[in-house]
C-alpha cells in the first residue's frame, strides 16, 4: 500500500514539474512525513525509495531515531520550543521551523555545544495566520541576516505552510508569492548561507506548490494514509 501510494505521489510530482515554466529548477525533494506512523511504516517507505523523512514532535522523533535501522535524512517540520533545541540538534539534519531570533539563538547554542553546524530554514507566515508559526515576510530579512551570522547555523532556505483553504486553488497566489520571495533571498548577500530550498506543499496542495516553484514537499497522508490519533 505504502509503496503504491509513494509511487503515485512521485508520479504526481513529475507531472507537476512538467506543467511549470522552464525557468524553474528541476529537482524536487520529497519528504515523507512520518508523524503518527510507526517504525514499520517508516521502514516500508524507506525500502520503497524514501530518502528523507519529516517529523514534527521531538519526543516521537527521538524514539524513532533511536530505533530506526535505516540511513535517512531527518527533517524537523514542526514548531520547535527553545527548551527542546538541545534534543533537536542531535536528531535532525535540517530544521525547517526557525521563526524568531530567540529560537535561532537557542538552536545555535545547542549546535555549538555538540560541535555541529545545524542546517536550518526560516519559516515564513505569509498569510499572517494566528494559528500558525512563522515570521512575517516584512520581518524576514533581518532574521535571515542574523541567522547567517550565527557560526553554528547554516541557512539553507525558506519554508511555509499554506492556509487550509476549502478550495486548494486559493493557495496558488501565496505559493507564487513565496517563490518570488525565495528568488529575492537567493540574490541577497550572505556570509555562509546557501539558499537552496523552498519547502512548501503538503498532501492537499503539493502539486500546486511544485507548479509554483517549490523544490521540497512534505507529504504524509498521501503516502501513509490518514493518521490515527
Ligand atoms: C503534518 C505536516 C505535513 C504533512 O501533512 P499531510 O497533510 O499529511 O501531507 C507537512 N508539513 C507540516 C509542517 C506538517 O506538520
Amino acid at each position: 500500500m505504502i509503496k503504491e501510494r509513494l509511487k503515485e505521489v512521485q508520479e504526481n510530482i513529475v507531472s507537476a514539474k512538467a506543467r511549470r515554466s522552464p525557468d524553474k529548477q528541476q529537482d524536487v525533494l520529497l519528504i515523507a512525513v512520518t508523524k503518527n506512523h510507526d517504525i514499520h511504516a517508516m521502514r516500508e517507505a524507506i525500502d520503497a525509495g524514501v530518502t528523507d523523512i519529516g517529523e514534527n514532535r521531538i519526543q516521537e522523533a527521538k524514539e524513532k531515531f533511536e530505533t530506526l535501522d535505516r540511513d535517512v535524512t531527518w527533517h524537523l517540520i514542526g514548531h520547535l520550543q527553545t527548551n527542546k533545541a538541545k534534543q533537536a540538534v542531535k536528531i535532525f539534519d535540517i530544521i525547517h521551523s526557525i521563526d524568531s531570533l530567540h529560537l535561532a539563538e537557542a538552536v545555535n547554542n545547542a549546535a555549538a555545544n555538540i560541535g555541529k553546524v545545524q542546517k536550518v530554514l526560516v519559516q515564513v507566515n505569509l498569510a499572517k495566520e494566528d494559528s500558525k508559526s512563522g515570521i512575517y515576510a516584512e520581518d524576514m530579512e533581518e532574521l535571515l541576516h542574523k541567522v547567517d551570522e550565527m557560526p553554528n547555523l547554516q541557512l539553507m532556505g525558506l519554508m511555509c505552510i499554506a492556509p487550509n483553504y476549502e478550495d486548494v486553488e486559493e493557495c496558488r497566489p501565496l505559493f507564487a508569492e513565496m517563490y518570488k520571495i525565495f528568488n529575492r533571498v537567493k540574490e541577497m548577500t550572505f556570509q555562509t548561507a546557501n539558499i537552496l530550498y523552498l519547502s512548501m506543499g503538503m498532501t492537499h496542495d503539493y502539486q500546486i506548490a511544485v507548479e509554483e516553484g517549490s523544490n521540497m514537499v512534505r507529504v504524509g497522508t498521501g503516502i501513509f494514509g490518514p493518521r490515527q490519533y
